[in-house]
């Protein structure tokens, strides 16, 4: 199953991935982790990337799309996979699509975790990520059992860089330009299904399995 993640930066796609990747046993795949496991190993990638995440921006689609292609095509891959901040713009939507159809495959859902602007500043604010696994907690809705260490390793947590409000502001303004766009394209795919992001995370991860289980069915 080849599922995508769409929805304004702190919709709760991550959550929600991390959650489909261990019910399905498929792998959770986030450019925005892997850009940051980058920048912390001091890569030329990760200097790069840098300069647009700080920024609010996205990164050049030069940069994330052979990222991308070459992290699907892995063996762990082949029974498919949750994609978390990827496609981000509609030339990395058809890049993944022309890659796919070669392969005689597709996208099986695009999953709009819907959430208004007014609550994910709110969300961006509290959240509190692990640079060392990936993990995201929020200091309200999904507090770790002890403050500032992530319950998955025992690493630190950080506020990231681009959670300031004034980036944050950035960022929509982005995902409204840039990203939105593509909840026409994978509509046209019949491959679209909205779920509402503003309930109780496990709510939503009930809804989301409810789309994939029915397809099961
Ligand atoms: P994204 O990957 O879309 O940027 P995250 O999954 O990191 O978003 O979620 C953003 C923040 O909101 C995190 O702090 C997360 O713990 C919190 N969060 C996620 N889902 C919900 C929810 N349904 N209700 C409240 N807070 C949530
Ligand atoms: P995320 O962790 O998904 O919120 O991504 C954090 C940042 O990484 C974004 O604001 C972008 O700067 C960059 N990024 C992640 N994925 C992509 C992508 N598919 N295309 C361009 N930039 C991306």
């Amino acid at each position: 199953m080849k599922i995508i993640m769409l929805g304004a930066p702190g919709a709760g796609k991550g959550t929600q991935a991390k959650m489909i990747a261990d019910k399905y046993q498929i792998p959770h795949i986030s450019t925005g982790d892997i850009f940051r496991a980058n920048i912390k190993n001091g890569t030329e990638l990760g200097k790069e990337a840098k300069k647009y995440m700080d920024a609010g921006q996205l990164v050049p689609d030069e940069l994330t799309v052979k990222l991308l292609l070459d992290r699907v095509a892995n063996e762990d891959c082949k029974n498919g996979y949750v994609l978390d901040g990827f496609p981000r713009t509609i030339p990395q939507a058809e890049v993944l699509e022309n890659a796919l159809t070669k392969l005689g495959e597709k996208v099986d859902y695009a999953i709009d975790v819907d959430v208004p602007d007014e609550n994910i500043i709110r969300r961006m604010s509290g959240r509190r990520a692990c640079v060392a696994c990936g993990a995201t907690y929020h200091i309200v809705y999904n507090p770790t059992k002890e403050e500032g260490i992530c319950d998955r390793c025992g690493a630190a947590l950080i506020l990231r860089d681009d959670d300031k409000p004034e980036t944050v502001i950035k960022r929509l303004d982005v995902y409204h330009a840039q990203t939105q766009p593509l909840i026409d394209f994978y509509s046209s795919r019949n491959v679209l299904r909205s779920v509402d992001g503003t309930q109780d995370l496990m709510k939503v991860f009930e809804d989301i399995v409810a789309i994939l289980d029915a397809s099961e069915a």
